[in-house]
């Protein structure tokens, strides 16, 4: 079992001295732990080795269960015995991200520590304190002596950020505990009571053969560009534009105008990511052209305007380009075109009761020539199961009418909110109590664990909260270090609470 044994350099023993003169010294000791033992998603076995090592070593009941979830439990304190059980929750794994110059094995190499400003940071790397932190505070409760508590089950799952894969895998007999805290989220003051849930959805229209480009067409490559994007749940409500629907609008006229014809295709990369990019090769009669560069003018010139305070470098060019070698005949073209127009794009529904809340939205995430084809993909998210088959089947409609075929994939469940929950209702007064305030409730645009855990095991009364870490899954990503200690004394209040 030498999985946690790493080499460790000079500058890195002086940072853990320096974690461990931090407050509470336990959770930053095992979050010290944590960066030195390597854990990108997918590749789990030294984290798992390290965690039941842990377990084992305090003595405590602790299994690895067939997906490879780590579960320890710790029995009540003296007196606590009565209490609700409570589920610790958090992930084991983190996103490999480092700046491109870097030289950074995952897979091998520790993550360089630094400390500035108050706020705990990696250097060139993720710190992996989404969900470092709440995997060490979980650890902090198990290996404490001085805390009261109920039974505790602390669960530990793997690959939360590329599927899910060790919440999807939970069996509901794993674990004994229906009250789970959550530690995944990273707005301290705020408790997330809910989530969405998300479906791929693939539209495909197929093209028989492309035709010919007419003789007297000159070829132009448009391109719209400097949009802001953005996750594709988180910032749905933000109003930001959609490459794709501004580039399709803009084909809509020039189609109608200028008899302009639509070769190739292609906009946005990413399903949850809204499209900041969109090309189009187009063909016209080179009387035309002129106009063509006109409209698109005046086009960029509104987009700006409309847009103002929202965006603020939409750009649209056109620039000569080779013929392509044949055009989406026009029958098709304008099915594709209508179709992009048509179908709905990003909030449909606030959730009920909770006005600031988005419940149902949906992102057209990518649009593109495949070959002949053409195909469609969106990421269609809501907390309502019943709202997210809704959208599925008004894109499916939308997109039917055209012409086209539809499939789902990828489908996962969310989490509505129970605003009835007596774990809210300990959550809300303990931090009333702690901090002179009320936390705000919210439900959080995107696919966390609980939503999967619930459907895994059976219903549960959910909470997720956590310390303040920004620009999670990028190499800037760092935590407040100061709210860390107020997230360990509000955890360890709610525990005695419950
Ligand atoms: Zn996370």
């Amino acid at each position: 079992m030498g999985w946690y044994i790493f080499f460790i350099p000079l500058s890195y023993s002086i940072m853990k001295q320096t974690l461990s003169q931090l407050k509470p010294s336990a959770l930053w000791g095992y979050f010290y732990e944590l960066t030195q033992v390597p854990r990108p998603s997918g590749h789990m076995a030294p984290i798992q080795a390290f965690m039941m090592h842990f377990g084992q070593s305090l003595g405590l009941p602790t299994l690895k269960d067939a997906v490879g979830n780590i579960i320890i439990s710790k029995p009540a304190t003296p007196g606590f015995e009565a209490k609700t059980p409570v589920v610790l929750q958090a992930h084991l794994d983190m996103v490999p991200q480092k700046n491109s110059h870097v030289d950074h094995d995952f897979e091998k190499d520790p993550i360089r520590l630094r400390i500035e400003d108050g706020w705990l940071k990696a250097t060139e790397t993720t710190l992996g304190a989404d969900n470092g932190i709440g995997v060490a505070a979980a650890m902090a409760v198990l290996a404490a002596t001085d805390l009261e508590h109920g039974p505790i089950e602390a669960l530990f799952t793997i690959d939360e950020e590329t599927g899910m894969d060790g919440a999807f895998g939970l069996k509901p007999e794993t674990i004994k505990g229906r009250t789970l805290i959550n530690m995944d989220s990273e707005d301290e003051g705020e408790l997330f009571v809910g989530c969405a849930g998300g479906v791929n959805v693939n539209v495909s229209f197929s093209c028989p053969q492309l035709v010919p480009v007419p003789s007297d067409h000159k070829s132009f490559l448009l391109a719209l560009t400097g949009l802001k994007g953005g996750h594709s749940g988180m910032d749905i409500n933000l109003g930001r534009g959609n490459a794709n629907k501004m580039l399709f609008h803009l084909l809509k006229s020039l189609v109608g105008k200028y008899g302009v014809r639509l070769a190739t295709y292609q906009g946005g990369t990413l399903r949850n990511a809204i499209p900041r990019e969109a090309f189009a090769v187009v063909t016209l009669p080179s009387t035309k052209v002129k106009d063509l560069n006109t409209y698109v003018a005046a086009y960029m010139a509104d987009l700006n305007a409309l847009y103002a305070g929202i965006e603020d470098a939409i750009k649209v060019s056109v620039e000569p380009t080779d013929l392509p070698v044949g055009l989406l005949p026009e029958p098709l073209q304008d099915d594709v075109i209508n179709a992009v127009v048509a179908v709905h794009d990003g909030v449909l529904r606030n959730m009920p009761g909770m006005a600031e809340m988005v419940e149902t939205s949906s992102n057209l995430a990518i649009v593109k020539t495949e070959g002949k084809d053409v195909i469609f993909q969106f990421l269609a998210r809501s907390s309502s199961a019943f709202m997210k088959d809704q959208l599925v089947s008004m894109i499916q409609s939308t997109c039917a009418l055209a012409g086209a075929k539809v499939s789902t994939s990828g489908t996962y469940p969310g989490w509505m909110p129970d605003l009835k929950s007596h774990l809210m209702d300990v959550m809300v007064n303990v931090h009333s109590d702690l901090f002179g305030k009320k936390p705000s409730v919210n439900v959080i645009h995107a696919g966390l664990e609980c939503g999967i855990i619930q459907e895994a095991v059976g219903k549960m009364e959910m909470i997720s909260f956590g310390p303040i870490i920004r620009h999670p899954h990028s190499p800037d990503e760092k935590v407040e270090i100061a709210s860390v200690e107020r997230f360990w004394n509000y955890l360890i209040h709610v525990l005695k609470a419950i």
